[in-house]
């Protein structure tokens, strides 16, 4: 245990460094039982933050942050971080923070009741909690279902000038070409992902929800995106005339990623945020945490929201996502070769 004086310290230590940044800070007064850092949205975390201390008496504080500032500050602030806790949106960076040596291992027991081992890392220091599909979406007006088929697929001629992508530059989209390198090889990747180039219809947009405005406006007919975004767009517009694809049915299976979490390396109260993400594994906090962001649930004996269920069931990759990490800057590599930007 940790006394008042240490606590206070740490704490004030925290916001010293929160006057250096721009980063929000979540923190009251009163000295924490858990620091929080996360990448995920502060909308999306903060009603099981509360949940948490109402059930458990555990209050937490946080901050967020993109992944890529967050890592960089846990390196930094070394055994004095007052963090117990990263939270991110990607494998990779979850991957990345591990390799740098930021995070503790948990037991495997406690994690492995509730989560199955492809959205775990092998080594026990982090694990997911939500999973995020990153799918196919066409448009109904212009083409038909049948005319689907992979992630490859959309390299053929018969997609020319007619697909939209986000940037190269988003980890997502570097976890995916990861995948298709694991799947297919880097010569076949490279020739899938200069096919993508080909047939681009527009410049690559910053966002999932503009490439689906750009589909939904005629700019284009094919685009690839996480889920939660399309059920964000469908969800201000019943009507819009877009439709998920689950690609590679027959083959490796959509693309999955994962938000999650891990136990700092110098945890104040590694032992209490260790128990967090056991809570979080659970099936009620599950519920709230994958609905929050209209994701599926990491725990599989929890069923996702009916919003996501009607968007029909599909076979997930079975590759762990720690290979999304591994082969991460060979897929920037690849996708600069290939000219996508
Ligand atoms: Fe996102």
């Amino acid at each position: 245990m940790q006394s008042p004086t240490d606590l206070s310290r740490r704490c004030a230590g925290a916001l010293l460094l929160i006057f250096l940044t721009s980063a929000t800070w979540g923190c009251s007064r009163e000295s924490a039982e858990l620091v929080v850092y996360s990448a995920r949205n502060e909308q999306l975390i903060k009603p099981l933050f509360d949940r948490y201390q109402a059930e458990r008496g555990v209050r937490i504080q946080f901050i967020t942050d993109d992944a890529g500032p967050l890592i960089e500050r846990l390196a930094a602030e070394g055994i004095h971080s007052p963090a117990d806790v990263l939270i991110t949106v990607d494998a990779g960076e979850l991957w990345f923070a591990a390799e740098r040596g930021l995070l503790r291992p948990m037991d495997p027991e406690r994690l492995g009741a509730n989560i199955p081992d492809q959205l775990r890392d092998p080594a026990h220091r982090w694990t997911g909690l939500s999973v995020r599909a990153r799918t196919i979406v066409y448009a109904t007006e212009r083409v038909a279902p049948e005319e689907l088929g992979t992630y490859q697929g959309l390299a053929e001629p018969q997609w020319r000038g007619r697909l939209c992508l986000r940037t190269s530059k988003k980890v997502y989209n570097q976890s995916l070409v990861a995948m298709l390198i694991a799947q297919h090889g880097e010569a076949r990747t490279e020739e899938i992902v200069r096919g993508w180039v080909s047939n681009l219809a527009t410049d690559v947009f910053s966002s999932d929800t503009l490439v689906m405005e750009a589909m939904a406006a005629g700019q284009c007919d094919v685009g690839i995106v996480n889920t939660y975004y399309f059920g964000r767009l469908l969800r201000d517009d019943p009507s819009l005339p877009l439709r998920l694809f689950w690609p590679d049915q027959a083959d490796q299976g959509v693309h999955v990623n994962v938000s999650g979490a891990g136990v700092t390396a110098h945890a104040p109260h590694a032992e209490q945020a260790e128990a967090f993400i056991e809570w979080l594994t659970m099936p009620e906090a599950q519920a709230e945490f994958a609905a929050a962001n209209l994701e599926y649930p990491a725990n599989p004996a929890v069923a996702p929201d009916a919003r996501v269920a009607a968007w029909g069931e599909f076979r997930a990759s079975p590759m762990n996502v720690a290979r999304a990490g591994e082969l991460q800057a060979d897929a920037v590599r690849l996708m600069d070769r290939a000219g996508y930007r």
